[in-house]
């Protein structure tokens, strides 16, 4: 278990944005750094995507039907929003507010196309992908959870490649073919930009002025 209680004054947040495509490992990469970072918060999505069997609402996600989605669009609830297989998914201002207030780092795992939308309305985000060895372990990975039917599938492979085409804007990539190695690299990711001068600037000025 990691936390950072022990340095004060707190430091600002830091906002950690997770992409991947779909089969890549993300959902479980992204459990094992919550397990390890207790304090790093999570941000729960919204979607219009309908519920898996393993998933719970609140938790997963916040599941609403495409009428209420396109509300909060309008109301300008969502700092991010797209459209992603056929879904709207989006997460709202108030999660980063609330973190943002408390100080917390926050992470996001969201697709290619918000994660650009926060780049172009934030500073200081830190943008990490992960990508899987290959396509042929994407796809045996996509068929093995056996949660899509066959059109989905072929979809997510589709786009598979063209969000592997953004992987190039990111601060980091770390590549899913170990699970531990890739738990470990995201884990010294998150430590190192903890370690950042500048956001430490709090710190050394209260202990060593
Ligand atoms: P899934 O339906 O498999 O849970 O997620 C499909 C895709 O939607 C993933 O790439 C996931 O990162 C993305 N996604 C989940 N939540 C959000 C969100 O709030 N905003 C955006 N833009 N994408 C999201």
């Amino acid at each position: 278990m990691l936390n950072e209680s022990r340095l004060s004054p707190a430091r600002p947040g830091i906002l950690f944005v997770v992409s991947a495509p779909s089969g890549a490992g993300k959902t479980s990469l992204c459990r094992q750094i919550f397990d390890k970072f207790t304090d790093l918060r999570d941000s729960i999505s919204f979607t219009t995507r309908p519920m898996r069997p393993n998933e719970q609402d609140g938790i997963d996600y916040r599941f609403v039907d495409r009428p209420r989605f396109e509300a909060m669009i309008a109301a300008g609830d969502f700092v991010e929003w797209a459209e992603v297989h056929g879904n709207l998914y989006g997460t709202a201002l108030s999660a980063l507010s609330q973190a943002a207030s408390s100080g917390a780092d926050l992470l996001l795992e969201i697709d290619c196309q918000g994660a650009l939308q926060i780049r172009n309305a934030l500073s200081g985000a830190v943008f990490i992908f992960v990508l899987p060895p290959n396509f042929t372990e994407l796809e045996r990975r996509l068929r093995g959870r056996m949660t899509d039917d066959e059109n989905t599938i072929v979809q997510r492979l589709h786009n598979a490649r063209a969000e592997i085409s953004q992987a190039r804007w990111y601060d980091y990539t770390i590549v899913n073919d170990d699970f531990n190695s890739a738990v470990h690299d995201f884990g010294a990711i998150i430590s190192a930009e903890r370690c950042r001068t500048r956001l430490l600037a709090g710190f050394v000025e209260q202990h060593f002025p």
